[in-house]
């Protein structure tokens, strides 16, 4: 059997760029045990998280470090960001939720813990409950998010749960980088700073991905970029995580607004803009395959990536559900959606096999609405984000995604929102939607931004293919000129309302 840590992530082909792994469809150059981890795993598989959703249970509150970037902030609804959760959870409540949404949920095959601190600062409350959800509902994938410092004293506990994916966020291998980022940790009942926290953390998160490798374990690491603080920096971070077997690696922009309270936020620490996150992207990108469609999650999430459910499986609604996990009808519902997947897959194939021999140096970016199923289904208007696809004669890569308020409300167009949504993707050259009144058509071509909807409820990649083809061609009559666009803002704001 090939362990995650011999595989060393997803390799890329030399012939067209594109990775074994990720967006692209099907099992590739990985190993069967491995390709069962991820096939249906949201957070593991770009293609998957159009289908599958995962949910996160808010068990473990305490947490062993600080970071700049974080303040865990408790009953709060309307933000979207990791640390925020409406409520925590006895491993017990944690269960009923975890069966009442796998019964309204089947397309639901993850469970992480996930914060709001950090789970290996509360071991008791977090193997429990993945020990009471491993016998209560035995196919979904357990998953676990740490910032490492405690990883190596739980790894044969890890292990025996079951638990076969963890995320550990690294943002440095530097202790003078990680200084900058970490006022202090708490390590073997003593709390360190500075250069010394930072020291012993970074320790401690390298080899904990290497034990973990050593276990078949499969392990994500997370980075958040932060301009001037890690950004170069986290191409070594990339080399160190890859060279100790990492198998994914999601490089996130900072979320610092000031009304979230966090240092950075207080300090006017920015974010990266659109364009600074996918070279960093793209510079890490060579053996070990990118994360690009992470949405950086409450840690009471529910549903698919991009869209918040958790509002309706709330302590007291759970409590009143009828509660029936049933493991057939989750795997024919599952099946059902294997048949979608697939001939969305085909669509995609057919459509770019027609574009072979097609020779262009262009490379663009579109953005689409989409509420899952890998579909163009959703109004402009009642977009909370865009996906966003990089086109090129190798294909329809999915590349990003930009948050947004939603611009309709209820009848009327909010035009500081239409700006906010332009500028969330002023560096894509046309946005693919189901329906767009008249008025943001208008002003969306104005900014040279075409407004697509004439492939509603069709599937993305053939579409934008389709498009692609069509947009060469007329480049080629000479009917348009192919111009690059400007960078774009990442929305620093987190709300997950509409309002
Ligand atoms: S934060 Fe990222 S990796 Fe974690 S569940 Fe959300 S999308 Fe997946």
């Amino acid at each position: 059997m090939k362990s995650a840590a011999e595989h060393k992530g997803c390799r890329a082909s030399a012939k067209t760029g594109q990775v074994s792994c990720g967006s692209q469809a099907g099992q590739g150059d990985l190993p069967t045990e491995i390709w069962e981890k991820v096939k249906n795993h949201p957070c593991y598989s770009e293609e998957a998280h159009h289908h599958y959703a995962r949910m996160h249970v808010a068990v473990a509150p305490a947490c062993n470090i600080q970071c700049n970037y974080c303040n865990r902030k408790y009953d709060c609804a309307n933000e979207s960001r990791p640390g925020v959760v409406s409520e925590k959870l006895t491993p017990e409540q944690a269960v009923r939720k975890v069966l009442a949404v796998a019964t309204a949920i089947p397309h639901m095959t993850v469970l992480g813990i996930a914060g709001p601190g950090d789970p290996l600062a509360n071991p008791a409350k977090t193997f429990k409950t993945f020990e009471l959800i491993a016998e209560a509902a035995p196919d979904i994938k357990l998953c676990l998010s740490t910032n490492g410092l405690a990883l190596p004293d739980h790894i044969d506990t890890i292990a025996r749960s079951k638990i076969d994916h963890v995320t550990i966020t690294i943002n440095m291998i530097d202790p003078e980088i990680g200084a900058k980022i970490y006022p202090w940790i708490f390590f073997n009942h003593k709390r360190y700073t500075g250069m010394d926290a930072a020291r012993i953390l970074t320790d401690r998160q390298l080899q904990g991905l290497e034990m973990l490798g050593e276990r078949g374990i499969l392990c994500k690491v997370n980075s958040v970029m932060i301009p001037n603080i890690n950004d170069r920096h986290l191409v070594e971070v990339n080399k160190a995580v890859k060279s100790r077997g990492a198998f994914l690696h999601n490089i996130m922009p900072l979320i610092s607004a000031p009304e979230h309270g966090t240092v950075f936020g207080l300090n006017g620490q920015r974010g990266p803009t659109a364009w600074e996150l996918k070279a960093l992207q793209d510079a890490c990108e060579g053996e070990t395959k990118m994360m690009r469609h992470c949405r950086q999650c409450r840690a009471d999430a529910v549903g698919l990536l991009g869209e918040d459910r958790s509002a309706e499986f709330t302590t007291d609604q759970v409590m009143k559900m009828d509660v029936q996990y049933d493991l057939d009808m989750r795997k024919a519902y599952q099946s059902r959606v294997e048949r979608e997947r697939a001939a969305k897959i085909a669509a995609g194939q057919k459509e770019l096999a027609e574009c072979a021999g097609e020779m262009s140096a262009i490379t663009l970016l579109v953005a689409v609405a989409t509420k899952g199923s890998g579909l163009i289904n959703e109004h402009f208007g009642h977009a909370k984000e865009f996906q966003v696809y990089e086109l090129s004669t190798s294909g329809a890569k999915f590349v990003g995604h930009r948050r947004v308020d939603v611009y309709c409300q209820g009848g009327y167009g909010e035009e500081d929102r239409l700006s906010a949504i332009m500028g969330g993707i002023h560096d894509c050259h046309a946005v693919f939607v189901s329906k767009i009144g008249g008025c943001p058509k208008s002003k969306l071509i104005k900014a040279g931004i075409e407004p697509v909807d004439q492939f509603a409820h069709e599937f993305i990649e053939k579409s934008a293919i389709a498009w692609f083809k069509s947009y060469l061609d007329k480049v080629k009559r000479g009917e348009i000129q192919h111009v690059q666009r400007g960078d774009a803002a990442i929305r620093q704001g987190s709300r997950i309302s509409a309002a």
